[in-house]
């Protein structure tokens, strides 16, 4: 039947209810709009805002399905990764939903749910087989994953210090611009010339694939330094956004390049997940790595690339259906309880791979 999907791991509170076969049959989002005036996630803020929301938010995702609650197969919601507030209160809604309707309640990695969305039907021209190489790069994530199959992830690198969207938003916040940073950045750095400032490219040529852009935050600094407490000029500004910019598209270039030469068998294409996806210069690099490497380059529509529960709700079947198929009895996982950190690797225990 189908199934109810919650995510609430960061700022997002979200529903979304998905046919059996992954038909979106009605979806909400709200973000919460209590950060912005402290230019970043407040945990405690964030879990309240869930509590407040999420049961009318699920309410009203079932009544615009046209579905009635017992129509319901099954209930999903993230468990872990993320901030343990919010994540307490949409597994808990969930499993408490999953009980008073004698239905199964599965335990999605969020992760693992931006790993999986781009296979959700309708996202691609062609389905997306395995393995693929997933760029995630959002206000929380920056990393690289070779996705060999459901529950089978494997790491290839990340960031060691900041997320893009993070650098981002930090990065916007100097420039005294508001909050989430990026769409504004990127926005201003059209006015701009992206080779106005020499920044550097952190690890640009390192072997692997891990990122940082805790150094290039501190060049941009030292830029905007002279000027003190006075307003930067709209055109310096704007040239800081475009250096700045491309040096990030750069560095993940690069980044993404080695990620290619560390996949064998190659993967049959470069996805990208995460807010910072959304970046026009970031995916016209993306795009001409895919290309150089023979492969299509897929990026969900931007609905499905920050926090949304259709990823969850998908996350959730294409584990019920791969439990299925190796004819191993379907998850229920009232006992599975949020964590914070979830590595993708403890995904394989769920259909008895061994680990590597
Ligand atoms: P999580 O990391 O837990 O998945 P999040 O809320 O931190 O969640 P998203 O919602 O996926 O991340 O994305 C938000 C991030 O994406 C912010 O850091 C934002 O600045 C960045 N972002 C959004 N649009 C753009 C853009 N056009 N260019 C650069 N960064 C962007
Ligand atoms: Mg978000
Ligand atoms: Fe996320």
């Amino acid at each position: 039947g189908p199934i109810l999907a919650i995510e609430s791991s960061c700022d997002e509170t979200a529903c979304a209810i998905l046919s059996a076969e992954g038909e979106v049959l009605a979806e909400k989002v709200i973000s919460q709009e209590a950060h912005a005036a402290f230019g970043g996630v407040v945990p405690e803020i964030a879990a309240r805002a869930h509590l407040a929301l999420l049961p009318d938010l699920a309410r009203k995702t079932v009544e615009a399905s046209g579905l009635a609650l017992h129509d319901l197969g099954a209930v999903a919601a993230s468990t872990g990764p993320g901030l343990i507030g919010g994540l307490i209160v949409g597994a808990n809604f969930g499993k408490g939903l999953a009980m008073a309707l004698g239905k199964p309640f599965i335990a999605v990695n969020h992760i693992e749910a931006h790993a999986l969305s781009a296979r959700l039907p309708g996202v691609s021209k062609k389905n997306i087989s395995f393995p693929f190489l997933l760029l995630l790069v959002s206000g929380g994530h920056c990393q690289c994953l070779a996705v060999e199959g459901v529950g089978d992830y494997r790491r290839l690198g990340g960031t060691i210090d900041d997320a893009a969207g993070e650098a981002f938003d930090k990065v916007a916040k100097m420039l005294g611009l508001g909050w989430p940073g990026g769409p504004q950045l990127e926005a201003l750095a059209k006015e701009g010339n992206p080779a106005a400032f020499a920044f550097p490219r952190p690890l640009k040529g390192r072997a692997g694939c891990d990122f940082s852009f805790s150094g290039l935050k501190t060049a941009l600094a030292r830029q905007i330094e002279p000027y003190g407490n006075t307003a930067l000029p709209r055109s310096v500004a704007a040239d800081l956004s475009a250096s700045f910019q491309q040096a990030v598209a750069d560095v993940i270039e690069d980044r993404v390049r080695h990620a290619f030469a560390m996949m064998e068998p190659p993967p049959t294409t470069l996805v990208a997940a995460g807010g910072v996806a959304a970046n026009g210069v970031l995916r016209a690099s993306l795009t001409r790595i895919a290309a150089e490497h023979g492969v299509p380059f897929v990026a969900p529509p931007l609905r499905l690339c920050t926090d949304n529960a259709v990823m969850v709700g998908w996350a959730a079947l294409e584990v019920c259906r791969e439990a299925r198929r190796l004819g191993l009895p379907m998850p229920d996982d009232r006992a599975v309880r949020p964590r914070p950190r979830w590595p993708l690797s403890d995904m394989r225990e769920r259909f008895a791979m061994e680990s590597e």
